[in-house]
C-alpha cells in the first residue's frame, strides 16, 4: 500500500458512499488490508475459506480479470432447446396457472403443516430466474418468497448487479415449507419440481442463479459440494445455470460474501452478453 493509502481510501469509501452505496464489499482488498490502513489492532491469523477448486468455464463465456481460474467441467442438464418434460402441467400456460396448481396441491405431505404455498413472485419475461430451497417461516406466513432476513440479503444482492425484485422471478424448489425448516424430503423434491421446470419453461430466462447447496444440486442432479459446483457456467436446458451461496448461509459466514459478489457478477454478464 502507498503511504497516502488511508487517505485514498477514505476518498474512495466517501466516492462510494456518496453514489448512494449503503453497504461495502471492498473489490481486491482483504480486510486485513482495510484493518491495516485503519490502523485496527492486529488478530489471530483468520481461517480462509478455501477457494472452489479449478473450473471449466463454458465456451461462451465472456473472459475477465476474476475468470482467471483453471478451468473443470461444467454440468449439462438435458438438452438445449428441448422441452423439459410433457407431464401434467404441461397444459398450465403462466405462472398464475401453475401458483393456483401448487397452491391445491397435495402431491406430498407438506400442504397440511404449511400456513401459505410459496409458489413465487416476479416477472414473467424475467430475464433471470432466482431458485433458493424452501419458503422459510416468514415466507409460509406471507405467501411470498425470500422475504425473511435471507430475502433482505437476496434483495441487496440483486441490487448489487442493477436488479429489483420485480425485475427478476424469485422461487424455491419446494413451494411449501417443510414443518421447523427441516431439509426437505426427496419424495418431496421429486413431488414439487415440475412447477420449478414448468415455471423455468415457461419464463425461458437467459440466466438462472441457483442459491445454495440444494438447488443447486437438485437443479443439476448431482451430489457435489456447492464448493465444486461454483465458479463454471452449468447449462439447464441449454439455460446457462450459476451455483452461489445461500443468502441464508452468508449471513452465517460473511467471509462467503466476497465469492458470491463474484458469482453474480458472473451473472451479470452473462445478461449483458445476452443483451438482457
Ligand atoms: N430460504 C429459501 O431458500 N427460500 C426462501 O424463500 C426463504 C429462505
Amino acid at each position: 500500500m502507498p503511504d497516502n493509502a488511508s487517505e485514498l481510501l477514505r476518498r474512495y469509501l466517501e466516492q462510494r458512499r456518496d453514489s448512494g452505496e449503503r453497504e461495502f464489499v471492498l473489490d481486491n482488498m482483504t480486510v486485513e488490508d482495510v484493518m491495516r490502513i485503519v490502523g485496527a489492532r492486529a488478530t489471530a491469523p483468520v481461517e480462509r475459506v478455501p477457494d472452489p477448486p479449478p473450473v471449466e468455464r463454458a465456451d461462451d463465456v465472456a473472459p475477465s480479470p476474476s475468470d482467471d481460474v483453471a478451468p473443470s467441467p461444467s454440468i449439462v442438464v438435458g438438452k438445449a432447446g428441448s422441452d423439459l418434460f410433457d407431464g401434467e402441467l404441461a397444459n398450465l400456460q403462466t405462472l398464475d396457472a401453475i401458483a393456483a396448481h401448487a397452491t391445491a396441491c397435495k402431491r406430498c405431505a407438506l400442504w397440511s403443516t404449511a400456513t401459505n404455498c410459496v409458489p413465487g413472485e416476479g416477472s414473467p419475461n424475467a430475464q433471470l430466474v432466482c431458485v433458493g430451497e424452501a419458503p422459510g417461516e416468514q415466507e409460509d406466513l406471507s405467501g411470498r418468497p425470500f422475504v425473511g432476513r435471507a430475502g433482505q440479503l437476496l434483495t441487496k444482492i440483486l441490487a448489487a448487479i442493477d436488479l429489483k425484485r420485480e425485475d427478476v422471478f424469485i422461487c424455491n424448489v419446494l413451494k411449501h415449507r417443510p414443518p421447523g425448516n427441516r431439509n426437505p424430503l426427496p419424495d418431496e423434491v421429486t413431488a414439487c419440481s415440475p412447477y420449478l421446470v414448468r415455471q423455468i419453461e415457461l419464463i425461458r430466462p437467459r440466466v438462472i442463479l441457483a442459491f445454495g447447496t440444494f438447488a443447486a444440486q437438485t437443479l443439476l442432479e448431482t451430489k457435489l459440494s456447492i464448493g465444486k459446483l461454483r465458479g463454471t457456467v452449468h447449462r439447464y436446458y441449454g439455460v446457462p445455470l450459476i451455483v452461489t451461496y445461500h443468502p441464508a448461509a452468508l449471513l452465517r459466514n460473511p467471509a462467503w460474501k466476497r465469492p458470491t459478489w463474484d458469482d453474480v457478477q458472473h451473472a451479470r454478464r452473462l445478461l449483458d452478453r445476452a443483451g438482457a
